[in-house]
């Protein structure tokens, strides 16, 4: 069995204000529906279940579809996209490319906690931090994560409220496993 796993992450949190914003994250879909009322986390892992009002997360043609659950990470964490592969996309040259080896080694940098390490488009050589570059198939890199799991990607109505909740900005990524 295949499943289709989103993440929502928070680019810019710093490991000191993430736990106060996964709460904050957690307590706002508890008052909203979208997940049942938990029990405080005390763990880097929060896990919740969908509430009734889940169909909030999700474009109207995808009402009713229930994630087989919801978590909250709190955390340095890279999110991967699996069998999905990495595809970025140029924001300055528009070239869509997947990175060579020195992306994942770089990956391996930033998890070890250099928020600043970076990495050049193949086609013009603009250079930007990794948690930055976009595209079809981004990795994520932040220490606050939402993820659906068995779910297909929210509503751009709803990625805009998270990321006014949390006063940041966010990336999407799409696992596949
Ligand atoms: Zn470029």
């Amino acid at each position: 069995m295949s499943e289709d796993h989103v993440s929502i992450v928070d680019i810019d949190a710093t490991s000191d204000s993430a736990p106060a914003l996964g709460e904050r994250l957690r307590t706002w879909l508890v008052e909203n529906g979208i997940v049942r009322q938990s029990d405080a986390p005390t763990f880097q892992k929060i896990e919740l279940e969908p509430g009734p009002s889940f169909s909030a997360v999700l474009d109207a043609a995808d009402a009713g579809v229930v994630p087989g659950s919801v978590e909250i990470s709190v955390g340095r964490r890279v999110y991967d996209t699996g069998g999905n592969g990495v595809e970025l996309s140029c924001s300055q040259c528009r070239a869509h490319f997947e990175p060579d080896d020195r992306w994942f080694d770089r990956v391996g940098t930033w998890f070890e906690g250099d928020d600043a390490v970076a990495y050049p488009c193949p086609a013009c050589g603009f250079e930007q931090r990794l948690a930055e570059w976009e595209g079809p198939f981004a990795m994520g890199f932040g220490n606050v994560g939402l993820t659906f799991s068995d779910c297909p990607p929210p509503s751009d109505a709803f990625l805009e409220r998270v990321k006014q909740l949390l006063g940041h900005r966010v990336r999407i990524v799409l696992r596949h496993i």
